[in-house]
């Protein structure tokens, strides 16, 4: 059987180390490569003694492009303008790039979009089979129930988390407006302070918490008059988000050019 070579961009990075182990622990991948930024102490290293697996026989690198040539898919969790200009290498080399990376702006999501129209993308904010059954759950429950119910999303992560709302929290937001037939944009209420009046009818609220080691937790609560639905996620530890970016990148091989979800990948 000829294997699928997956290269990790951003191959020291917590994310990163979970995904080159995964990848030499799956049947049918084999890890093409890595690459750090400039001045990462990983770099010139030996990606399998660096993640403790052992010598494998290729350093990491940083030159993206020749990674992008040498795999036939790219796994990619780093920072958004750097995933946003995979995004154009992956397009140019015919390489699946599955996309991670959260907190990319709606400019680099029209990059994004463009790019797919070469090459098959996934791109999820969460890619645990779980949060993406739950984003299914809330888009459902959210169709059966009207604005009486109050549509609030909590979430916490552990204290480096640098952007907020999280990916995930948005991404059950914009599952929750789905739902109920409206625009995020339109009703999100991302930030509340000081003298806010009261709560508009419709809106979809969020909250951000961050401290500790939280991997991730999302809860999201719609709340009646008397009663309460709550629809809760928690991730202990991050090899689902490695999973199921080794899935997603398994599953797209092969398809033809477009951006997809991990509810493609997951038939949901
Ligand atoms: P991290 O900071 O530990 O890792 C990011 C890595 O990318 C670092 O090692 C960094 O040096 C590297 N990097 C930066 N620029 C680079 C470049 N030009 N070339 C190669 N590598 C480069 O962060 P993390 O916790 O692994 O998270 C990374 C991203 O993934 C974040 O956006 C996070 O929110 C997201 N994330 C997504 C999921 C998901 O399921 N979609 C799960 C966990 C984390």
């Amino acid at each position: 059987m000829t294997e699928l070579r997956i290269g990790v961009v951003g191959c020291a990075g917590r994310m990163g180390q979970m995904l080159v182990h995964e990848i030499v622990r799956t049947d049918g991948c084999a890890l093409a490569g890595g690459t750090e930024s400039l001045g990462n102490p990983a770099l010139g290293r030996d990606l399998g003694e660096f993640s403790g697996l052992g010598h494998l026989g290729l350093s990491v690198g940083d030159d993206a492009e020749k990674l992008f040539a040498a795999s036939d898919a790219v796994l990619d969790f780093t920072v958004p303008a750097v995933s946003v200009r995979h995004a154009v290498l992956a397009a140019a080399k015919g390489a699946v790039h599955v996309i991670g990376t959260t907190g990319i702006d709606k400019a680099g999501e029209a990059v994004i979009r463009e790019a797919a129209k070469k090459t098959p993308i996934v791109w999820a904010p969460n890619m645990s089979v779980g949060v993406n059954l739950l984003m299914a759950l809330v888009e459902q429950v959210a169709a059966k129930l009207d604005v009486r119910y109050d549509i609030e999303i909590v979430e916490m992560h552990h204290r480096h988390k640098v952007d907020a709302p999280s990916g995930t929290a948005l991404g059950l937001g914009r599952a929750a407006a789905k739902g109920r037939g409206v625009e995020l944009d339109a009703v999100a209420q991302r930030v509340r302070d000081g003298h806010t009046g009261p709560r508009p009818a419709g809106a979809i609220g969020f909250a951000a918490l961050r401290g500790g080691d939280v991997v991730g937790d999302h809860s999201v609560i719609f709340a009646g008059d008397g009663e309460r639905i709550e629809l809760t996620h928690r991730a202990g530890g991050r090899q689902n988000f490695a999973q199921g970016a080794v899935r997603a990148a398994l599953w797209a091989h092969g398809r033809k050019p477009g951006l997809y979800a991990m509810r493609d990948v997951l038939g949901l």
